[in-house]
């Protein structure tokens, strides 16, 4: 049995009610702009403590002969593993949770 396809109208598309870029203003600190990973990346500082420290736990160290998402997944976290900005979160982030 074929099925028919639904019409969805004349819907108006979704539109946030947030303006982003005016509530980064007002909030300055909620997201760092990261220096080594491609695409101007903006994250928070607890993904940038979280990649830092994921990025050096042993396992995910040495890069080999992989599955390719695993691959892909260890390269994106190479910049990470020296990166004096995630390493300086880490301890901050250390010393508050201390
Ligand atoms: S640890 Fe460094 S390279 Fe990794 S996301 Fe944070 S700032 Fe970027």
């Amino acid at each position: 049995m074929r099925r028919t396809r639904k019409t969805r109208g004349k819907a108006l598309p979704f539109t946030p009610s947030l303006d982003v870029s005016a509530w980064l203003q007002t909030h300055p600190d909620a997201l760092i702009a990261c220096p080594n990973q491609p695409g101007n990346l903006k994250l928070m500082p607890a993904s940038c403590v979280k990649r830092h420290l994921t990025a050096n736990e042993p396992r995910w160290a040495t890069i080999g002969a992989e599955p390719f998402h695993l691959f892909v997944f260890k390269m994106n976290l190479v910049p990470c593993r020296d990166c004096k900005i995630g390493a300086r979160l880490a301890r901050q982030h250390k010393e508050i949770a201390a």
